[in-house]
């Protein structure tokens, strides 16, 4: 049985507080730029941020109906779309046929580790070279973007067995 990822009580009182002392920029502002914002919008972008790992967007939702039992299913795959849109969150692959997503602040050119037990998320070295590239030009062919996502199990997810 595994446990629907929500954001495992996370107090939103305190991820607000956490957010309006450290940065001088609002969530919302990071997460739609100038799109269309709404408090369920704002609330979204901070359900979202409450994650440390992966998460699908079932599971945000979930997180976010804690505050506000009204918002729909439509509205969190809209905000989600516009986070990834304006790059605040980056789709991380899939679980079980659920796209993943994940907020992660590192600019620095990297890839994921993502726990399919859990959506814990570590990063991995870039495994394109030099030679990669070449073998496409070879081809005629110039790389704009790649994407690798590497799965697994965390550690903690193999010491408690909850493999699947
Ligand atoms: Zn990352
Ligand atoms: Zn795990
Ligand atoms: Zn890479």
């Amino acid at each position: 049985m595994h446990a629907l990822r929500v954001c495992r009580g996370v107090c939103f009182v305190k991820t607000m507080s956490h957010l309006s002392s450290s940065r001088p920029e609002s969530p919302e502002s990071a997460a739609y730029g100038r799109g269309r914002r709404s408090p369920q919008r704002s609330l979204i972008a901070q359900g979202a941020v409450a994650f440390d790992g992966a998460f699908t967007v079932d599971e945000l939702l979930s997180c976010v109906r804690e505050s506000d039992a009204k918002i729909g299913s439509a509205t969190v795959y809209r905000a989600v779309s516009a986070m990834v849109g304006h790059g605040f969150l980056e789709a991380v692959g899939e679980r079980d046929g659920h796209a993943l997503y994940l907020r992660c602040t590192d600019d620095e050119h990297h890839h994921h580790l993502v726990c399919t037990g859990c959506g814990t998320v570590a990063h991995a070295p870039c495994p394109l070279d030099d030679h990669a590239i070449e073998q496409a030009a070879a081809q005629g062919f110039v790389v704009t973007r790649h994407e690798v996502n590497i799965y697994g199990l965390c550690a903690q997810c193999l010491r408690h067995g909850d493999a699947r």
